[in-house]
C-alpha cells in the first residue's frame, strides 16, 4: 500500500545513527523483518530509500532507523520533527522469521532494524521458539537499541548477546567480531538446530554467510538482508 503519515518522534540513538517514530496508517499490516520504501523532503526534493521496519506489528507506530552519511535522504531524515509528513510504499520482502523453529539473530549495527521487529515480536507473543541475538557493534556507545535490547532480554523470553569491536576496561562483554567461538557458545543454549537471520552492512553479512557455510549449515536455514548503500 501507498499511504502518507506523520512524524511522531525523532532523536538520536547513538552518535552515528537517528530514530524517527511514525503514526501507523490503518490498515498498515507487515510481519517481522519486513520493509518499507520511506520517501520524504529533502532540500534537492523528495527522496526515498529502502528501510527496515524496526516496531512489532503489535506497536500502534512504526519505527525506522538509520545510519547516518552526507547523503541528502540522511541530512533530512535526522531534521525530521513531529508533524512532518513521510510517505511509505509497502511493506515488502521476505526477510521473515519461520514461527516454528529457533532463531539466531546475527546483526551488524544498524542491521538491528528489522531483528528488533523480531525481538520485540518474540517478547510479545508466548508461542515462538528461541530466539537469540549476537549483535556486533564497533563500540559500546555505539550500540542503537542498547537498554531496551538488553530490557528484552531480562523477560526471559529472548537472549541478547554483544559484542564490540574496541571498548575500555568498563565493558564486561565480548571484544572482536562474531567468531566461531562466540557462535557456538550462543548455540550451545538451543535445544534444536535454529534458522539464522543475518543483516546488517553487505560485509558483514559475507562474513557470516562465510562462518555458517563452513560450520555445514545447510543454506536453506540461512536468510539474508544486506542493507546495500554501506
Ligand atoms: C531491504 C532493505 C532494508 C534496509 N533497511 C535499512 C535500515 O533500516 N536502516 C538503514 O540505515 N539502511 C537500510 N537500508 C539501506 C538504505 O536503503 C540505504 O541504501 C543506506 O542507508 C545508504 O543510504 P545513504 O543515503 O546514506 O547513502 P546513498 O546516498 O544511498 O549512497 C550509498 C553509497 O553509494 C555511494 N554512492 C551514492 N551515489 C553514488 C554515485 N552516484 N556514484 C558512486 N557512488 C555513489 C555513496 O558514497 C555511498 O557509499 C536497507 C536496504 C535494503 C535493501
Amino acid at each position: 500500500m501507498q499511504a502518507e503519515t506523520k512524524t511522531i518522534g525523532s532523536r538520536s540513538l547513538t552518535p552515528s545513527t537517528h530514530w524517527i517514530t511514525v503514526a501507523r496508517p490503518p490498515g498498515f499490516r507487515f510481519e517481522p523483518g519486513q520493509h518499507a520504501m520511506v520517501k520524504i523532503a529533502t532540500p534537492s526534493g523528495a527522496d526515498d530509500r529502502f528501510l527496515s521496519i524496526a516496531s512489532a506489528p503489535s506497536d500502534d507506530h512504526l519505527d525506522f532507523a538509520v545510519r547516518l552519511s552526507d547523503s541528502d535522504f540522511k541530512q533530512a531524515f535526522s531534521r525530521l520533527k513531529p508533524g512532518d509528513p513521510v510517505n511509505l510504499i509497502g511493506p515488502a520482502g521476505r526477510f521473515q522469521r519461520d514461527p516454528n523453529r529457533p532463531a539466531l539473530l546475527l546483526s551488524g549495527g544498524i542491521g538491528i532494524t528489522p531483528l528488533r521487529s523480531m525481538l520485540r515480536d518474540a517478547v510479545h507473543r508466548s508461542d515462538l521458539p528461541l530466539t537469540a541475538l549476537l549483535y556486533g557493534n564497533r563500540s559500546p556507545d555505539e550500540i542503537p537499541f542498547r537498554s531496551e535490547l538488553d530490557g528484552l532480554a531480562e523477560t526471559g523470553r529472548v537472549q541478547v548477546v554483544h559484542t564490540v569491536d574496541s571498548a575500555d576496561a568498563s565493558w564486561k562483554g565480548p571484544v572482536g567480531h562474531i567468531d566461531q567461538g562466540l557462535l557456538e557458545q550462543v548455540l550451545g543454549g538451543f535445544p534444536q538446530p535454529p534458522k539464522y537471520y543475518l543483516c546488517g552492512p553487505p560485509g558483514m553479512v559475507e562474513a557470516m554467510s562465510h562462518l555458517l557455510t563452513s560450520l555445514e549449515i545447510d543454506n536453506s536455514d540461512i536468510l539474508h538482508e544486506p542493507f546495500n548503500g554501506y
